[in-house]
């Protein structure tokens, strides 16, 4: 196997018109930071005889044209493909075209590369900061490349029984409503807002009265907000506190307690003491499985 192929093989590319490969460390200043990155140098070329624009087989080499790509990382450093691509004249009619390899999207510096990588990660459930670091590309541009040409649906083909409200935080650490149907799981609704009065027209417009009339359950947290719209949009539905949240709550509360009594005591030396502040996870265990029912008497 060539040196070129051997390179060309270890940084996963299939296009065997791209040539005379060398790869070297480097460095790049971006806004006064340094960063150490790979820099694969490379050239494309191929005989190319009838022009695209007029059919005639009157094309003769004309230079190169150098552009820089990025390639997926294989360790969190940048690689960068400073690619020297043949450029062609037709004789004919005077236009110009360059060459072109499968690896690379036409004016895009990701190549197709790393929006591959990108794709896979994201089905293992990697965030966006972690793909951004491990391939060594800004955050921004992994979430422009996932959501880039996503549009997201108007609304769901169908509203289930039961669902369930809640939000998380999204990209730009703004918050997105969430709803899924509660038996299924199945995603129903996505809303890139959670103010009670755009998730209000949001269904009141995309669903019918008769659809919304069918929903039975609305499982929610504690949010006051939800408890508001949920009758006005679906009027026969009963609102269900989930049990996680409630827990959740309850473990709160247990802990402001255990913490306001720990601050009491002076005695930092005292087993009491002890006992609040190291064995916290015993007073969340069911008390079946407190194995030492009497260890926290003294
Ligand atoms: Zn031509």
């Amino acid at each position: 196997m060539s040196q070129d192929n051997s390179i060309l093989c270890a940084l996963n590319i299939k296009d065997n018109n791209i040539k005379n490969v060398s790869v070297f460390d480097s460095k790049i200043n971006t806004n006064g930071v340094v960063k150490r990155i790979k820099l694969v140098k490379a050239e494309l070329s191929y005989n190319l005889t009838h022009c695209p624009q007029c059919g005639e087989n009157m094309l003769i080499k004309n230079g190169k044209r150098t552009t820089n790509q990025r390639l997926a990382s294989f360790n969190g450093m940048e690689y960068h493909l400073i690619l020297k691509k043949q450029r062609y004249l037709c004789r004919n009619c005077g236009s110009t075209c360059g060459a072109h390899s499968d690896l690379l999207v036409k004016n895009h510096t990701m190549t197709k590369q790393i929006k591959a990588r990108i794709f896979d990660m994201s089905h293992e459930s990697f965030t966006l900061s972690s793909m951004a670091k491990l391939l060594g590309i800004s955050t921004s541009t992994v979430s422009r490349i996932l959501y880039g040409n996503t549009k997201l649906s108007e609304r769901s083909s169908y509203l289930p029984e039961n669902l369930c409200f809640d939000e998380f935080r999204s990209v730009k650490n703004v918050f997105t409503f969430i709803s899924i149907d509660a038996k299924t799981h199945h995603l129903i609704d996505l809303v890139h807002d959670r103010l009670s009065k755009t998730l209000t027209e949001h269904f009141i417009n995309k669903y019918s009265l008769k659809e919304r009339q069918n929903v039975k359950t609305v499982s929610i947290d504690l949010n006051a907000n939800y408890q508001l719209i949920v009758h006005k949009i679906f009027p026969n539905a009963q609102i269900i506190v989930d049990r996680f949240h409630i827990v959740q709550l309850c473990s709160r509360a247990l802990d402001q307690v255990r913490i306001q009594t720990l601050k009491k005591i002076d005695d930092k030396k005292s087993r009491s003491y002890k006992a609040l502040k190291k064995d916290w996870r015993l007073f969340h265990l069911p008390e079946a499985d407190v194995w030492t029912p009497h260890m926290l008497s003294t």
